[in-house]
């Protein structure tokens, strides 16, 4: 076997790379090799129909419709985009295979063969917010001092020279410049197609400051070839057949309301927005009702709270203890009712003073309370009167109940020099099996007994 020298290793090496670089550098023509290209001529700067943009690409509303023409029948778009002139000669000279689109005169009739209308063309007279009012017969008829503006060489300068040949007109090298001069105030009113006018104006900031007020004409634009390509004419009028109403529609709709003014991420951007700010104001919300609520529970607690409480003692009140005993009047279970009163506490007020009677009071409710038994229920009903409410004890244990809490009272000792005792007198009245609407006449009647009896003392009875 031979033997590959070093060098012809090399060589073949290269001949494979080469064949290599030549496929991938012909697969993207090879991908457009079946699709036909149609090379597309226009202005370079026909604002908003055909123009290159600031990226340097093809723009506008003829650009857009051969765009969907090119996807509609699969066919590969070139843009040959020239000064107005140079694009008509392309046309003419086969360096473009179609214009694309143009309004009709004589003069091109004689080189050029046109399609169907693409879509309609109008002219207005735009006149300056600020000079409304001002007789525009008068304007057109050149009996003003202001000038009308006017592109040169324009369809809308023929148009006004040959309908009203008085007025006085200010020309202008482009819509650019002319829209500019109207800024600048010196016009006062413009005549101009109505997408360049609303293209040029909707990217001012003061759209509104010229408006369309007089219909000039309206014309069609259409897509044109080099005269005599009968089968290349008919081709494009079928093709434009396949692009939808509605898609040249939404062509046309967002040139007139120019995409700078309302960018295509508005909408959904707006409605992300409001969706955020609706929802972020839905979590405050909740958050600040949630908070509120629990701010109105807790007072709602505490207003609860301070109507059953009696303030000086802390222990319950005169309303709270007769709403239990209204609930217990139908419990048949046996219920021992009490009603104690301070003995003497004028004399405690009289000799050291209402500030030394409440604290006695203070005193009473705390020791009273602390010799209870659970589950009893005990209020301050009045001045130094207290009342308790005792359940499922038998007569025996509701009298020792009665008695310890005299008892306990009597150890207490005011903080003085005499070292006085304090006592109480309590009256309990025994229920065995309440059958009728309790109340604290019997036990306040018992209580009077005690303090009859000498004070310092229970008395119990059995009530029914
Ligand atoms: P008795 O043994 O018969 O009960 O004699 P008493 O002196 O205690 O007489 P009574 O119960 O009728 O008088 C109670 C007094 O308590 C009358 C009132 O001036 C006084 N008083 C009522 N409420 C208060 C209070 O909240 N604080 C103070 N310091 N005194 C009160
Ligand atoms: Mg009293
Ligand atoms: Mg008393």
């Amino acid at each position: 076997m031979a033997k590959l020298s070093p060098r012809s290793t090399f060589k073949k090496l290269k001949v494979i790379s080469f064949a290599w670089l030549l496929l991938i550098v012909s697969l993207p023509s090879l991908a457009w090799a079946d699709l036909e290209t149609l090379r597309v001529a226009n202005s370079k700067a026909w604002k908003p129909f055909s123009y290159i943009n600031d990226q340097n690409e093809p723009a506008g509303i003829l650009i857009d419709f051969w765009r969907e023409y090119g996807k509609a029948n699969d066919v590969h778009i070139e843009f040959v985009l020239l000064d107005w002139n140079d694009s008509l000669l392309a046309v003419k000279e086969g360096k473009a295979d179609v214009h694309a689109g143009l309004m009709w005169s004589e003069s091109r009739d004689s080189f050029l063969d046109y399609g169907d209308a693409l879509f309609r063309i109008e002219a207005q007279l735009y006149y300056s917010q600020l000079a409304l009012g001002t007789d525009i017969d008068l304007l057109l008829n050149g009996e003003l001092e202001q000038a009308i503006g006017v592109v040169k060489g324009g369809y809308e300068e023929m148009y006004v020279r040959s309908e009203y040949p008085n007025a006085k007109l200010k020309l202008y090298d482009n819509n650019q410049l002319l829209i500019e001069g109207a800024f600048a105030a010196e016009i006062i009113a413009f005549a101009a197609d109505l997408h360049v006018a609303n293209f040029y104006l909707y990217s001012s900031p003061t759209p509104n400051s010229f408006v369309p007020i007089k219909f000039l004409y309206s014309g069609e634009i259409f897509p044109a070839v080099a005269e005599g390509e009968a089968e290349l004419v008919s081709r494009i009028t079928q093709g434009f057949k396949q692009v939808d109403e509605s898609e040249k529609n939404k062509i046309l709709n967002k040139w007139m309301h120019i995409e700078t003014v309302y960018p295509d991420y508005l909408a959904p951007m707006v409605i992300g927005a409001v969706a955020l700010v609706t929802l972020l104001y839905i979590v405050l919300l909740r958050g600040t009702v949630k908070a509120r609520t629990a701010e109105l529970e807790t007072a709602n607690h505490k207003l609860t709270k301070l109507s059953m409480t009696d303030e000086l003692t802390q222990i319950h009140n005169r309303r709270y203890f007769m709403d239990q005993l209204d609930k217990i009047s139908s419990e048949d279970r046996p219920v021992a009712v009490m009603v104690f009163d301070i003995d003497d506490f004028k004399v405690i007020n009289d000799t050291w003073g209402h500030g030394v009677g409440d604290d006695v009071i203070k005193s009473v409710a705390e020791q009273a309370k602390n010799s209870l038994g659970p589950d009893i229920v005990m209020a301050r009903i009045g001045g130094e009167e207290f009342a308790l409410i005792a359940f499922e004890l038998d007569y025996c244990e509701a009298h020792d109940q009665a008695e310890s809490i005299c008892a306990a009272v009597n150890e207490l000792q005011l903080d003085n020099d005499l070292h006085t005792k304090v006592s109480i007198s309590l009256g309990c009245a025994y229920y065995q099996s309440p059958d009728s609407r309790i109340d604290l006449s019997v036990a306040d009647r018992l209580m009077y007994e005690a303090k009859t009896w000498g004070k310092n003392r229970a008395v119990s009875e059995r009530a029914d």
